[in-house]
Order: C-alpha cells, then sequence, then structure tokens
C-alpha cells in the first residue's frame, strides 16, 4: 500500500494588536499570524512538529515587520489547537467504539444462552493439540433443561461465521445439552458464537 505522509505548515491562530507603532507607517495596527509544522498522514494532521513562528505584519500599510518582542509574546499565547492530533483523536475514537461493541456483543451472548430458544445457532470451538476447529449447532427442542440440537455436516479449521454454501445442519443426528453446560461452555468460549436474529444468508436454515 502507498502510504502519505510528511510535514506541512498550518496557522494556528490569527491576532490583532494595538500595543505597537508600525515602523513604518507608524499606525498601531498590527497583524500577527502564528504558524507551526504538523506531520501529516493522508493529509490529516497526526502531531504538532517543530515550533511555532508568529508573522507579523501592518494591516495599515501592509509592511512585513521583524519584531522579536511581538513574535515571541504571541508563540508564547498561542495554544496548538486540537485538530493538529486529529489521527490519534480517530484512533482513540475507534478503540473506544471497538470496546463499547464488544462489550454489547458480550451481554447480548450471554442473555441469549441465559434463554435459549429453539433456532439458535451456536459456533463451537474445539481446541486439539494447540489447533482450533470450528462446527455449528443448531437448537431444535427444548424441554425443561435439556436442550437438544443438530450440529453441522463440516468442520472448518478457521472461524467463520455463515455455513458453507454445500453445509447444512445433519437431520439424523440429534446432539443433547444441559442448560447449565452451555452456561460453562460459553465461559470457557467453547461457544464461540451465538446467532439467534439470522437470515437465510448464513445457511442457518439449511437442514437435510
Ligand atoms: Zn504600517
Amino acid at each position: 500500500m502507498f502510504i502519505i505522509y510528511g510535514k506541512k505548515t498550518g496557522r494556528i491562530k490569527k491576532y490583532t494588536d494595538h500595543g505597537y507603532a508600525c515602523p513604518n507607517c507608524k499606525a498601531f495596527d498590527l497583524s500577527i499570524k502564528v504558524f507551526r509544522e504538523y506531520y501529516h498522514l493522508y493529509y490529516i494532521p497526526a502531531f504538532p512538529a517543530g515550533i511555532k513562528s508568529a508573522a507579523v505584519s501592518c494591516n495599515n500599510c501592509g509592511a512585513t515587520i521583524r519584531n522579536e518582542a511581538v513574535s515571541q509574546q504571541y508563540e508564547n499565547t498561542a495554544r496548538t489547537p486540537f485538530y493538529f492530533f486529529i489521527w490519534p483523536i480517530l484512533v482513540i475514537i475507534f478503540i473506544a467504539f471497538m470496546i463499547k461493541s464488544n462489550l454489547e456483543t458480550q451481554k447480548e451472548k450471554q442473555a441469549f444462552i441465559n434463554d435459549p430458544k429453539v433456532g439458535d445457532v451456536y459456533t463451537i470451538r474445539k481446541e486439539d493439540t494447540g489447533k482450533s476447529s470450528y462446527y455449528f449447532v443448531r437448537l431444535i427442542r427444548i424441554e425443561g433443561d435439556t436442550i437438544t440440537a443438530y450440529h453441522n455436516n463440516f468442520v472448518y479449521s478457521g472461524y467463520v461465521d455463515k455455513l458453507d454454501k454445500d453445509d447444512f445442519f445433519d437431520q439424523a443426528e440429534e446432539f443433547m445439552f444441559l442448560k447449565p453446560q452451555i452456561k460453562k461452555m460459553l465461559k470457557s468460549g467453547e461457544i464461540n458464537s451465538v446467532y439467534r436474529y439470522y437470515d437465510g444468508d448464513d445457511g442457518f436454515n439449511r437442514m437435510r
């Protein structure tokens, strides 16, 4: 991938000062612009770079004025605005969003496991000598604490969130779970995902 990055200069503040006379026309009307460089990634500011620098000019005659005292005063006052930090802000927002959405998924999973319904589909993860494999079960009957389910036909070597187009739930064999057991399986991570409101695209309705 081609990454665009580099340094740019941005104006961080503009001031008008009536405390100093212009050496050219003697008017008390100076304009001070304070600049600062920043590093950008894809032209979006990431971090400020270097020190601030002020450009002083006269609003009356337009002359550029070199006055260290004025420059320094405004370089010290001007604060680097937040938009010089857009990348870190975006990253923080993104992480916060991911954490929030993950917590919500966890909560929903727990609620579905606490109150299983016919039609629920679970992804089951099995660990065998450091290798994970995945399969699915679909609940077909719930009687008291006993849950009966069909399992799918394939075994997946990586995490998947739907059945392969040739895969289906096998009606020839029934699996039994107990309600306390599925709670333990969720806790241990053996139940990896829980699906309730799915559509036909995931193949969860295919039973043969
Ligand atoms: Zn002037």
